[in-house]
């Protein structure tokens, strides 16, 4: 495999946070072909943390940065999945003392959420003290394949810590069949101004064919 999707297709029935009905999006079609003749324009109504989006730190902390304060180059970088679907209820700082996590680093929970494509109100999510482990490492960004990175923390401990420390947060991923190891992750979400998150088409490439792309397209 050459690249992997890792992003949710957004349509009217998917899985949103507390499947709440209010939170899905609606898509309208505007304008259609009659008798094959004409055009389409649809109209798309959706929360922004709808599917996989980035949160920027505007999500938790008043008057903080927005999705389009980040530039291109912050949504291109070597990313490393981690398989933790051994976790049963949530990442701690436990969870992670055993791996190799250094500064900058992008790293990508793979977990049992992976596994479910409704919402599954007992997701596995990122505890506190892994906020501030992760923090402490100062790591560049985190990615989760649950529509939100925590859940029955109150005042979002997690968000706020990792948000505070200018870690990008990435949710919504969908990591089944991506082995664990190191991509090239190109993740730009659209670009809405003033907006505290946005939806991204993420795509996780194994490096050692975009170094065979790039040598064949640029050495030819
Ligand atoms: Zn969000």
């Amino acid at each position: 495999m050459k690249f992997y999707d890792v992003s949710m297709p957004i349509h009217e029935s998917m899985p949103v946070y507390n499947d709440n009905s209010d939170k899905k999006p609606h898509i309208t079609i505007e304008r259609d072909f009659v008798d094959g003749q004409g055009v389409r324009e649809t109209r798309l109504s959706i929360n922004l943390h709808t599917g996989t989006h980035v949160d920027a730190p505007l999500h938790m902390i008043y008057k903080a940065a927005t999705t389009t304060e980040f530039k291109p180059e912050d949504f291109i970088f070597r990313a490393r999945v981690i398989d933790l679907s051994f976790v049963e209820d949530s990442i701690t700082a436990e969870t992670l003392k055993n791996i190799d996590i250094q500064t900058g680093d992008f790293l990508l929970f793979k977990t049992r959420n992976s596994l479910t494509d409704g919402f599954e109100k007992n997701f596995v999510f990122i505890e506190k003290s892994a906020a501030e482990y992760l923090a402490s490492k100062k790591v560049k960004g985190i990615g989760i394949d649950s529509l939100g990175i925590e859940r029955s923390q109150i005042g979002h401990p997690s968000h706020v810590t990792l948000l505070q420390s200018d870690c990008l947060i990435l949710e919504g991923l969908r990591l089944k069949g991506v082995p664990s190891g190191d991509y090239v992750l190109l993740a730009a979400p659209i670009k809405i101004r003033d907006v505290e998150a946005a939806p991204v088409r993420a795509i996780l490439v194994e490096p050692s064919w975009l170094a065979d792309f790039l040598k064949g397209e640029f050495e030819r």
